[in-house]
């Protein structure tokens, strides 16, 4: 079956204007690859990462493919390997990135390979490019356009809210976000709705909106003290913000999804190990509960705050089009 398939670029270290226009070209030349469309290049600065890195140049490409998902993420890293790059640190400057975005209804993957790309939703420098050539794709796990996931994430506040993992870590996530980053936090602990499990996968009782119903937050001593606040009430001063709790939220066809206090991602932990790196797809989601996803591996504390740092910081990052149509290639 013809797949319509979603690719990004990314490069910030040496000739990038070349570098990903051969890799534009690589992809385009490739047998199972039709109809390639290439997004204008935009330019956004580095996020995250060592200091003293160049600004990136980023575009996407959309295409169809009879290729499998699998298969077009070997293609792309032989594309990555032949043009240079050398894996080093995430975030780190990089001669070219290449990476499966989406893969037509796939949800899942395997090895090495997650489909849709797991953090792509709080990219802006995916997004913005993403409008050019494919702003009526769907993410098939919550149905928006990208078009209206991209004004999602510009609308509001940039923020999240961490599900999975334990209360523990996602409370020590926010703490160590807001001692390092200065990011509000929102880390009380009002989730005690009995659950039911559907699956396995405990899900909330649904009432008549898609929420969870919070009970006043419980007075935990030893938070006393700490930076972090029980409810989440931003204002228009509040910066970026980041919960340990899955607040109420509205229905995903509802304007109010714009609104300040409604996390613009839902942030879903993962521990993860060789067997297990992924959750099967029937395990993302608990059934009834639909919102914009961002997926983070939290093997290592220290990681996973700087990229859910790096995370807000790519909701709202300026994305710059260097060029007026997507001929650069
Ligand atoms: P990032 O793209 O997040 O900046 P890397 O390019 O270093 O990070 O990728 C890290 C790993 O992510 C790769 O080894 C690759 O196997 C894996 N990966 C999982 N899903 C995807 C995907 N959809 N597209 C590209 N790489 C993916
Ligand atoms: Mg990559």
């Amino acid at each position: 079956m013809k797949s319509q398939c979603l690719i990004s670029f990314g490069s910030n270290l040496g000739d990038r204007y070349a570098l990903i226009a051969d890799a534009a070209k690589a992809v385009a030349d490739l047998p199972k690859v039709d109809k390639l469309r290439a997004s204008r290049l935009f330019e956004t600065p580095p996020i995250g990462g060592p200091a003293g890195q160049e600004p990136f140049l980023n575009a996407v490409a959309a295409f169809d493919t009879m290729a499998s998902a699998r298969e077009i993420l070997d293609c792309l890293q032989v594309i990555e390997t032949d043009l240079g790059r050398q894996r080093r640190q995430r975030w780190g400057a990089r001669a070219i990135d290449l990476d499966v975005v989406l893969h037509g209804e796939l949800v899942g993957g395997g090895t090495g390979l997650i489909v849709p790309h797991p953090r792509y939703t709080a990219r802006q420098f995916v997004l913005k490019p993403a409008c050019d050539v494919a702003a009526h794709y769907r993410d098939p796990r919550f149905g928006w356009t990208l078009k209206r996931l991209a004004e999602h994430i510009d609308q509001g506040i940039p923020s999240l809210a961490l599900v999975g993992g334990d209360q523990a870590i996602r409370e020590e996530l926010c703490l160590r976000l807001a001692a390092q980053s200065g990011i509000t936090t929102f880390a009380a602990k009002p989730l005690a709705t009995p659950m039911k499990v559907v699956g396995n996968a405990p899900a909330p009782i649904v009432r008549d909106r898609q929420s969870v119903d919070l009970q006043p937050p419980a007075q935990d001593p030893k938070s006393a003290g700490k930076s972090v606040e029980s409810i989440i009430r931003p204002d228009a001063d509040t910066g970026p913000w980041v919960s340990a709790f899955m607040p109420p939220l509205p229905p995903l066809d509802s304007s109010e999804t714009a609104s300040v206090n409604v996390p613009r991602l839902v942030a879903r932990m993962q521990s993860t190990t060789d067997q297990t790196r992924w959750p099967a797809p029937h395990q993302m989601w608990p059934a009834g509960w639909r919102w914009p996803e961002y997926r983070l591996e939290i093997d290592d504390l220290g990681w996973a705050v700087s990229e859910l740092a790096s995370a807000l910081s790519s909701m709202r990052c300026p994305v710059e089009a260097v060029t007026a149509d997507g001929g650069w290639w």
